[in-house]
């Protein structure tokens, strides 16, 4: 098995030799394990399961394996039993905020929908490390019909994200299939893909798959590359099939240790991926889902790769630095301070380079109010009130027609004695 197989390049032909055993993982990267250490392995992958395709362990440098960039994603670690008391098993509270199962539904107008419960790789940093293996079922087509359902009965979702587990495992047939009931909803404006097989399995992606998205644009697809390593002639042939089919390309990339946290890294990265049409969407802090401690830098370690990106390179090719707030609080993006200072009419920045500079601010701007009525605005666009949602959160203590002039913990102290005292 190699990469002079003939079918080396046939998707199934990799998924049928997916490395899933100790045995066969020392086989094909031709290292054997030290019988303490592989006792221990075994148990990590008796709690999180290996799998790995024969393409994304071709990808390891064997000289100094250990510290290669694809190993440590693929192959697991004792490290990953160890669970520290911060770590929780869904993080995102992902299961939490889900009206019904596959659906996670926690930002106004859009949702989450997982549609696979396989990928091709088991990323050893993955966030729903609890579903992994899960254990390799695809749910049924009467439990996505439930999924369909709850997006048809909610007019305000207009974005529809399919997860997993990788969709892009399912068959073609099965991804039309839910792809053509997702378009009928007049509602739903947008369809987005997160994908991992453009980087562990980019055979996938052939003539048949895009034609397939094709029919059901606009599709909009991320992908997780972490490591220029991963950009290879294979990766780049895939992304340019779907980057031609007319489908935007972005990246979500997870901040690693020992994997990729160094602004060269990064650096090197991100401008690969623009070369191939791919726009780095996020970078993610390392979620605190268990057994991922190993992985885990500090917020600065993402503050100073933002450091050297921002200014130093196109801005296209900068993703936003986010931290997704356990406890389902969404992604919340950190950024290095660019705002010095400010008086009433001057605002002090600094840029990339250490420039200290001044913004002159108008001194006779007068601001438009708005109640929301814009066929009385002096602004052209009319927009249909009734399309949005109601403000929330520091939206709604910036605008004018809000009477909230605070947001405050419902669970406070002071906030129970107001209450008992009105008793
Ligand atoms: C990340 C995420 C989304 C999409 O968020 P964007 O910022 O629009 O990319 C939607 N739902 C859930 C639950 C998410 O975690």
């Amino acid at each position: 098995m190699g990469e002079d197989a003939p079918q080396w390049r046939d998707w199934r032909w990799q998924i049928a030799h997916t490395v899933r055993s100790l045995s066969m993982l020392e086989k094909v990267l031709g290292i054997t394990f030290p019988p303490e250490e592989r006792e221990k392995l075994q148990e990590t992958i008796d709690k999180f399961p290996l799998a790995a395709t024969p393409y994304y362990l071709s990808l390891i440098k064997t000289e100094d394996y250990a510290n290669d960039p694809i190993f440590r994603q693929a192959v697991p670690v004792p490290d990953e039993l160890r669970v520290e008391e911060c770590e929780l098993e869904d993080p995102l509270a992902e299961d939490s905020d889900s009206p019904v199962p596959g659906i996670t539904h926690r930002y106004p107008d859009r949702v989450l929908f997982l549609v696979s419960n396989v990928c091709a790789m088991y990323c050893r940093h993955c966030t729903r490390k609890r579903k992994v293996g899960d254990r390799d079922r695809i749910p049924t087509w009467e439990e996505m019909e439930v999924g369909i359902t709850y997006i048809r009965e909610h007019p305000e979702v207009r974005d529809v994200l399919l997860s997993g587990g990788d969709p892009l495992m399912l068959p073609d047939d099965l991804l039309d299939r839910i792809l053509t009931q997702l378009r009928a909803i007049p509602h739903v404006e947008v369809i987005r893909i997160g994908s991992r097989t453009p980087v562990v399995l980019p055979f996938r992606i052939t003539d048949g798959l895009v034609n397939v998205l094709k029919k059901h644009q606009p599709i909009w697809l991320n992908t997780h590359f972490n490591h220029p390593q991963e950009i290879t002639p294979s990766a780049e042939k895939a992304l340019a099939k779907l980057a031609d089919a007319g489908i935007p390309l972005g990246n979500q990339s997870v901040l690693l240790a020992g994997v990729n946290d160094c602004p060269r890294i990064m650096k090197s990265l991100v401008q690969k991926l623009v070369k191939n049409r791919v726009r780095p969407y996020y970078l993610y802090q390392c979620d605190l889902s268990e057994g991922l401690s190993h992985f885990r830098t500090p917020v600065g370690k993402g503050i100073e790769i933002m450091e050297n990106l921002i200014g130093h390179t196109s801005g296209f090719a900068v993703p936003t630095y986010v931290i997704d707030a356990p406890g389902g609080g969404g992604k919340i993006p950190v950024m290095p301070t660019y705002l010095i200072s400010y008086s009433t009419n001057k605002v002090i920045l600094r840029n990339f380079e250490g420039v200290i500079t001044t913004y002159r601010e108008p001194d006779n701007y007068t601001s438009i109010f708005c109640d929301r009525n814009c066929k009385d605005c002096s602004l052209q666009l009319k927009l249909e009130a009734g399309d949005e949602q109601h403000v929330v959160g520091i939206a709604k203590l910036l605008s004018d027609y809000d009477e909230a002039t605070a947001l405050v913990p419902a669970d406070s102290e002071r906030m129970a004695r107001r209450e008992d005292e009105e008793e």
